[in-house]
């Protein structure tokens, strides 16, 4: 499971995106890119609020392996 947080989806016309496999990873990109882009030197409750409801977890699909799309064929007439 990773982590992908989209800084749009906080209400700003902003294209950013940040990534990351884990939480404790993704709040610093998101600290830093407040910072740099939003002149946020401190998150406060309201925006925090914001940015996780922001925040949504996508499955990790890197490996896809094998479709499951033959799995249950043994049932022909
Ligand atoms: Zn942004």
């Amino acid at each position: 499971m990773a982590y992908k947080f989209s800084c749009r989806a906080t209400g700003l016309d902003c294209d950013f995106i940040a990534e990351a496999e884990t939480m404790d990873e993704l709040m610093p990109k998101i600290a830093e890119h407040g910072k740099q882009a939003h002149d946020m030197e401190q998150i406060s409750d309201e925006t925090m609020q914001k940015v996780k409801a922001a925040i949504t977890e996508e499955p990790s699909s890197e490996s896809a392996g094998s479709e499951d799309k033959a799995d249950e064929t043994s049932g022909s007439q």
